[in-house]
């Protein structure tokens, strides 16, 4: 080998064990400040916003520490194999998620001596509930994208059952894409916050105000049409304690009215959380210091956002 492209190995791998021994470092950094939710501090609502936005980490190498980071708290033995440098990250972040303390000595070797393939493939035998295949779902073109994941043989199963029917609806033969469409649509229909906030708006605008007052009354009869026995129960019956709850009318508002996103605004790039899940409803002025459930008082937080609020305005 000439001596110019020994000179450039010895400096990639000069690098590289730099490159790596820094990963370990981070790591280390990361489990404290996890530990003691430094992020909070900085106006981050959780680890991975931190790593990502403060620390400028990519989401994928984001993603890998903070898996490790959590898994680590009940399997030290997880961070310590990888501080090790008998572990790389890339494979202690593909076991994280199957530990348990009764398999991480075995898949910590298992992970130390196999491939990525090989490892999966392993721990799908070892485990029959994880995928030999891992879930990838990637944009292939302007309009499709293209979806790979392991079922249950018995999902699968009603996934079929679903096509005929689907099939039978549109009296021809139809694909499992549009079938999973349909079936993804109804599902919306029903549960989707948005969807439901729809419909409660379309309720709202066609129901006359004298027909939801005589529903009421159905329901709710008055003190004098109750029988006695009733009355003495109702009376008796122990005041329910704490926040009066939010009426769902209410909620289906505040879903449309923020379009059902989390509403914290990143104060330093002034960009709007893009979180659909995982969301509550919080009250601007807090119940406590008479915050009412009107529609103004309320907002929606994703969790992080909603935990970084109320760390902010106790501190
Ligand atoms: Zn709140
Ligand atoms: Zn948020």
């Amino acid at each position: 080998m000439s001596h110019l492209l020994s000179s450039l190995h010895d400096q990639a791998l000069k690098l590289s064990r730099r490159y790596l021994a820094c990963e370990k470092e981070l790591l280390e950094i990361l489990v404290k400040i996890e530990a003691r939710k430094v992020y909070l501090e900085q106006g981050y609502a959780s680890l991975t916003e931190y790593s990502h936005k403060a620390l400028g980490l990519s989401r994928d190498v984001t993603w890998n520490l903070v898996t490790i980071v959590h898994k680590s708290k009940a399997i030290p033995e997880l961070k310590q194999a990888v501080q090790l440098g008998v572990l790389p990250l890339s494979k202690a972040r593909q076991i994280a998620p199957h530990l348990t303390r009764e398999n991480s000595e075995k898949f910590i070797a298992l992970a130390q001596a196999m491939p990525r393939e090989k490892l999966q493939e392993a721990l799908a035998k070892e485990c029959p509930k994880i995928p030999s295949v891992e879930e990838r779902a990637r944009v292939i073109n302007a309009t499709q994208a293209e979806l790979s994941l392991c079922l249950p043989k018995e999902v699968m199963e009603k996934i079929r059952r679903a096509q005929d029917r689907v099939s039978e609806s549109q009296k021809k033969w139809v694909g499992l894409a549009e079938t999973l469409e349909q079936v993804v649509e109804f599902y919306l229909q029903h549960k989707d916050p948005k969807e439901k906030a729809k419909r409660h708006e379309v309720r709202k605008a066609k129901a006359p105000v004298s027909a939801k007052q005589s529903r009421r009354t159905v329901r709710e009869p008055d003190a004098a049409a109750r029988s006695p026995e009733l009355n003495l129960r109702l009376k008796n019956k122990p005041k329910k304690k704490g926040r009066v709850p939010i009426p769902a009318g209410i909620k289906h508002e505040v879903t449309i009215k923020n379009a059902h996103q989390c509403t914290y605004q990143d104060p330093r790039t002034q960009l709007r959380c893009d979180k659909e899940r995982f969301l509550h409803i919080h009250h601007k002025l807090p119940v406590a210091m008479g915050g009412t459930n009107a529609l103004d008082n309320l907002t929606l937080l994703c969790s992080a956002h909603h935990r970084l609020e109320h760390y902010q305005s106790s501190g």
